[in-house]
């Protein structure tokens, strides 16, 4: 089945009692086993079926597995937030004394929990130049857990050497991960380049509305492969103490989503509510539809941005005039790059009155909102960046990121022009 289809019925037999169209949304903690005998069969993965909310919930089951449908992977799993997904991912796969390595273009929460939190658990980032992936060999050791990316980066929409890295991770043995947050399994596939695990916040495109905060993270087919009797990921291939000395590579399952499902949403939680994964699932059906609509709309804004006298530079990737354009042909479905756009004025005080003068825009700090949203990233998400980095990410004040919404176009480019007037 295409993407189209999944979206809408994968992984949902209507409900038994009611035949429900909607995916019914199963608001409980807790499931009666019906005998004492099934309560231990469930606990010793005998029989697998919902235990307690913390663990699965049917709701949640659909979402996943239509995320790692769309995806084209073999297991998903959901979280809380962005976040915690990518919280997860690194704690899956290093521990104190390990190091990660981590481009340099990614969202600033990431940076700021590789930088801070997860640095004092003893984890080392190293950060690499994604574009071309030049520096990344250099950066590896013996401890290195796993290189991470994003296939459309936020805020600067960069697209990332994705052969490159792959070949760089497999030539080493070490798992490599994209957060496809931007471009969404519709206009990027990272498994069909060999990518081993990727994650979303689904708190945007994915969601749509911006409704809800939520994330997934999803692994390919056959990375058990990789995986198992690696040196660099012992904790895969040895008994597992919390679990009774499970192994779980003995298992016979997608063992990366086991493992985080089995011991760190057990120990740690951080799973979305059943009506989160509901406002998801809503989300997803017309996933394929908004993320073309995003990119038509954010096409048209960037070609009427690029002629305006008081814009000094326009950055989208979809624009054939763009230094990217010819990577996005080469990764992007149509050459489309979600709707995510950058641009700067030709000075501050037009950037400022350009934002306290839109009327359609939101002046908010989210993106893959279905309403238009304008951001002045130098005073908000990235205050508390050092100016030496902001300059080499290509922020200043007359930067200006724009998450093109659904709206009609002739609207929001009206809109910008009495705002830049
Ligand atoms: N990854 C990317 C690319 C993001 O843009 C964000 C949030 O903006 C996150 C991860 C974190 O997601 P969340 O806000 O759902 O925790």
């Amino acid at each position: 089945m295409k993407k189209e289809t999944l979206a809408l019925h994968h992984c949902y037999d209507k409900d038994v009692a009611h035949r429900t169209m909607a995916v019914p949304i199963y608001q409980t903690t807790a499931y009666d086993f019906g005998s004492a005998q099934r309560g231990a069969d469930l606990f010793a993965l005998k029989e697998l079926g919902p235990i307690y909310t913390r663990l699965n919930n049917p709701t949640t089951d659909v979402f996943e597995a239509r995320v790692a449908a769309l995806e084209g992977g073999a297991a998903a799993i959901a979280t809380s937030s962005g976040q915690m997904a990518a919280f997860y991912v690194i704690a899956n796969l290093a521990q104190a004394g390990d190091n990660i390595i981590v481009s340099n273009k990614v969202y600033g929460g990431t940076v700021s929990l590789v930088n801070h939190t997860i640095k004092r658990f003893g984890i080392e980032a190293r950060f690499f130049d994604s574009d071309t992936a030049d520096n990344l060999e250099e950066l590896i050791d013996e401890n290195t857990k796993l290189i991470m990316y994003e296939s459309l980066s936020n805020p600067q929409i960069a697209i990332a050497n994705t052969e490159k890295i792959v070949s760089v991770g497999n030539k080493y043995g070490i798992v490599t991960v994209c957060d496809n947050t931007v471009a969404t399994p519709i206009l990027f596939q990272p498994f069909s380049y060999g990518v081993d695990v990727s994650f979303h916040s689904s708190s945007k495109y994915m969601n749509g509305q911006g409704s809800g905060i939520g994330g997934v993270v999803v692994e390919r087919e056959g990375l058990n492969d990789k995986l198992i009797s690696n040196p660099r990921y012992k904790h895969f291939n040895e008994p597992d103490e919390s679990y009774h000395g499970l192994v779980y590579a003995d298992i016979g399952m997608p063992m990366f989503s086991l493992r985080m499902r089995l011991s760190l949403i057990r120990d740690i939680g951080g799973v979305p509510s059943p009506f989160n994964s509901w406002l998801l699932i809503q989300g997803l059906e017309t996933l394929s539809l908004r993320m073309e609509k995003h990119s038509k709309n954010a096409y048209e804004v960037a070609k009427f941005l690029n002629n305006h006298p008081k814009v000094a530079s326009v950055s989208y990737p979809g624009l054939e005039s763009d230094n990217q354009h010819e990577k996005a042909k080469h990764y992007f479905k149509d050459a489309m790059c979600s709707g995510l756009l950058n641009f700067d004025t030709i000075d501050e005080k037009t950037a400022t009155k350009a934002i306290d003068s839109v009327k359609i825009f939101s002046i908010a700090v989210n993106i893959g909102d279905s309403k238009s949203i304008i951001t002045h990233p130098f005073s908000t998400t990235h205050q508390q960046v050092p100016q030496d980095v902001l300059k080499t990410i290509d922020i200043t004040p007359c930067s200006i990121r724009l998450s093109i919404g659904l709206e009609n176009v002739d609207d929001l480019i009206e809109d910008l022009n009495q705002a830049l007037s």
